[in-house]
């Protein structure tokens, strides 16, 4: 029978990679604290109405990349392809912006979406997402993109570049989609099938094509600065003064329109110059219709998501610091097998003093022993004589020196030298 593998587009992060992530995700958490965000638990999955609804029908997410099944009570379920979506529907059943009230929430883990697997895109990747809700000033704008820039700049991440623009709002966006559609209905013989197919019912996606034929003729397209409703304009020109303000240096991009509906004014994307075509580590905006699309009262909100998966390859190429790679501190060895039992008790003495120790538990020779101890800072071993008299023999595995000291001083004596 052949074994069974890990299905197309996921993938197992190893212990040689799973240390580097946890640095990325404390980082990111005790940035998340440094600006007043508090963590949340999701649901992986929700019903799929919520993305249908909240993230729109006619994205690529929901029209082709969900996984979606019926469970064994017959209701619609998705795995969840994007945390914010998920995030509203818990402030809003938790009534965590009633009255008026405000929440910033963050919360990372594993998002599906069924794409062609290739480098820094898989079916199984993970996200840490930030989101401020019920608040519609722009200087919320400019605390989220400045969060996102905060924890790249502390991960040691260079050569980013942020990317801004404005997706306008429901009282201007249906006049610059008009002015799209017209535009692009003359250009339809030069865009590609699925632009054609965008044309009348998501021509913003347009814009965001990444062939180059169709990137040709959104050159040349409406831009939508000249569309923008007044309170759009004034929104999106604070947002920039107060990214000046912060010191932040950014581009604006009218092509950059995000692929969910929901968004409002501000989109912004944070581009790597070292990612090849997968160059979006994070991507954000304002989204003021979510809350009453998927069925909620009116909440503002603004927040991004952080590719994990991306950001670790990014800081890979870059060669940036992981921090330091966590070691076991003591191996405790038996020199003889009635020693075996006086071992573990010293080992998980020292694991509950808070020092990290291991202990061979498969009957391993002394030889065998020793040579799992050599990646610790520290052995501590026992045989007939150092029972006798109640002592153990701490070997200095870094310079080779050893001392014999009684078992009951082993803890101190390790701790004033870690
Ligand atoms: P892309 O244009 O690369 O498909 P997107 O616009 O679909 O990105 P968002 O929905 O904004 O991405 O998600 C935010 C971030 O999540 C992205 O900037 C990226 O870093 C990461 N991301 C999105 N899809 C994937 C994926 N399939 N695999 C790995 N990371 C992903
Ligand atoms: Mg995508």
């Amino acid at each position: 029978m052949p074994a069974i593998i890990a299905p197309r587009g996921t993938r197992d992060i190893l212990p040689a990679e799973s240390w580097k992530w946890s640095y990325i995700i404390n980082t990111a958490s005790k940035t998340m604290t440094d600006f007043g965000f508090r963590e949340i638990h999701l649901p992986v999955f929700e019903h799929t109405e919520l993305f249908a609804r909240g993230v729109g029908e006619t994205t690529d997410i929901v029209e082709k990349e969900m996984y979606t099944f019926n469970d064994r009570g017959g209701r619609s379920i998705t795995l969840r392809p994007e945390a914010t979506a998920g995030v509203m529907r818990a402030a809003i059943e938790n009534n965590l912006c009633a009255q008026g009230a405000s929440a910033k929430l963050w919360n990372w883990g594993p998002m599906f979406r069924h794409e062609r697997p290739q480098k820094g895109r898989y079916r199984q990747f993970y996200q840490i997402d930030a989101e401020c809700l019920g608040i519609s000033g722009a200087m919320a704008d400019v605390e989220v993109i400045a969060l996102s820039i905060e924890i790249f700049r502390r991960l040691g991440l260079k050569n980013l570049e942020v990317v801004i623009n404005s997706v306008g709002c429901e009282k201007c966006r249906p006049v610059y989609r008009q002015k799209l559609v017209d535009y692009f209905s003359a250009h339809l013989g030069e865009l590609c099938e699925t632009c054609k197919d965008r044309l009348n019912r998501n021509p913003l996606r347009i814009l965001d094509c990444k062939k180059e034929s169709c990137g040709r003729v959104s050159d040349g397209a409406p831009d939508i600065f000249d569309s923008l409703c007044d309170e759009c304009r004034e929104h999106f020109a604070e947002v920039r003064s107060g990214l000046e303000r912060l010191g932040f240096t950014y581009t604006l991009n009218k092509r950059l329109v995000r692929g969910l509906d929901y968004y409002t004014k501000t989109a912004y994307e944070i581009l790597s110059g070292d990612l090849g075509a997968q160059n979006a580590v994070a991507g954000g905006g304002r989204y003021d219709n979510l809350a009453s699309a998927i069925g909620g009262a009116k909440i503002p909100g603004v927040g991004f998501a952080c590719g994990l998966d991306r950001v670790a390859l990014v800081m890979e190429e870059q060669g940036c610091s992981f921090g330091e790679m966590p070691a076991v501190t003591v191996y405790c060895v038996a020199l003889d097998n009635e020693s075996r039992g006086a071992v573990q008790v010293l080992t998980h003495k020292f694991r509950t003093e808070g020092i990290s120790a291991e202990c061979d538990t498969s009957g391993r020779g002394f030889k065998a022993q020793m040579k799992s101890a050599g990646s610790c800072k520290f052995a501590c071993i026992i045989g007939a004589d150092e029972r006798a008299n109640n002592s153990v023999a701490v070997k200095n595995l870094s310079d080779g020196s050893q001392i014999s000291i009684p078992v009951d001083e082993a803890v101190t004596y390790i701790k004033e030298r870690m």
